[in-house]
């Protein structure tokens, strides 16, 4: 494997309260970085301190978004160790991403160890309150000096990271989802399966409209028949159905995530019955009315599980099990939440020790 060669700081930041600090918008004091080019191939893997990055107006990536990304956690356990949630998961999906946006491939392994690195040389960043955690951004952007249009020829790859306050300050809440008919986020063929910048551009006019209407965020809807439930964009989506854990079939435009994954393992080993498969927003809006929709909510690394207590359409609005949190909801997040800050056994193998 490549070596990693490692400059630290000279100058460390002050930590910082990630409760009084907005996610995402204050670093730690390292970021692990690399390059690619045709002739050497990724090289020059590398752990620096936290810099701004020095890009001609030209470059690739600013014209024609040629740009993935990943997200991920690292938790303190109860025995002060740091450990995080399926990282492997979250390098072999980024490779997906880089082949159908012909960014290069790199090695998952060589990633995986500058990872564990950089958190462990920030380790002390990682906070130790409960619900806390260090968010991980690994990002690759092609960056092809060159506003011709052809291929990727140059990439730069790198992880930066935050610690982030927990998710719920006042326990789950039920939140309401508008059904958006209008605006599509992706379609089969396209992107809609991998984590680049470019599906959130395509996603951001419809969240505003809801966010002003007083939603929490948009169900996408297929964009082809416009017919069946995708997800909310940034979190897959599932229901209790009959006793069941039903989520929409991975099509090419949902994103597969590992929550949902972790979840449809976790329900499997519960002995519950778990369909993925296509539904219908009518199925949806029907069973809800009716009672078959016991349960629903969305699923996503940022918040892990959040219930979804109700649905509007139309100017019509249908609640979820009396907008309350239901028992399969709260078990999940229980158990995916005690895994991954180490307060509950992990009998699957899910997380990775950093130190
Ligand atoms: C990241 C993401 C998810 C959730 O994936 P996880 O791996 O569970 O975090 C769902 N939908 C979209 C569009 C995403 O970008």
């Amino acid at each position: 494997m490549m070596e990693i060669k490692v400059v630290k700081t000279e100058a460390p930041k002050a930590k910082y309260d990630p409760a009084k600090v907005p996610f995402g918008t204050s670093f730690t004091d390292h970021m692990f970085l690399m390059e690619y080019d045709e002739e050497q191939g990724w090289h020059d893997a590398r752990i620096e301190p936290y810099h701004n990055l020095n890009l001609d107006p030209g470059t690739m990536v600013f014209h024609y978004a040629g740009e993935i990304f990943e997200g991920l956690k690292a938790y303190r356990a109860p025995d002060g160790s740091v450990q995080m949630f399926r990282p492997q998961e979250n390098f072999a999906r980024m490779n997906r991403s880089a082949e159908r946006l012909c960014l290069p491939q790199f090695d998952e392994a060589l990633a995986l160890e500058g990872l564990k690195q950089l958190v462990a040389l920030d380790a002390d960043w990682v906070p130790s309150v409960e619900g806390q955690s260090l968010y991980i951004r690994p990002v690759m952007i092609g960056t092809d000096i060159d506003i011709a249009l052809h291929g990727i020829h140059k990439a730069l790859f790198y992880i930066i990271t935050c610690p982030v306050s927990a998710y719920y300050s006042s326990g789950l809440q039920p939140v309401e989802l508008l059904i958006e008919m209008e605006d599509v986020r992706a379609v089969r063929g396209g992107t809609g399966f991998t984590k680049c910048g470019g599906n959130y551009a395509a996603a951001t006019r419809a969240g505003e409209r809801a966010a002003a209407k007083g939603y929490s965020q948009v169900l996408w809807v297929d964009g082809v028949e416009r017919k069946y439930v995708e997800e909310g964009g940034g979190m897959n989506v599932m229901f209790v159905m009959d006793g069941k854990l039903v989520t929409p079939e991975l099509n090419g435009s949902i994103l597969p995530g590992i929550t949902r994954k972790s979840i449809l393992e976790m329900a499997r080993s519960w002995g519950m019955e778990v369909e993925e498969r296509k539904v219908s927003v009518e199925e949806l809006w029907e069973g809800c009315k009716s009672g078959t929709v016991q349960e629903a909510f969305m699923c996503g690394t940022a918040a892990v599980v959040t219930p979804i207590g109700g649905f509007a359409k139309d100017g019509e609005t249908v609640l979820v099990n009396g907008k309350t949190v239901g028992e399969v909801t709260r078990r999940v997040y229980e158990n995916l939440t005690g895994i991954q800050w180490g307060k509950v056994e992990d009998p699957f193998g899910w997380m990775v020790k950093v130190k």
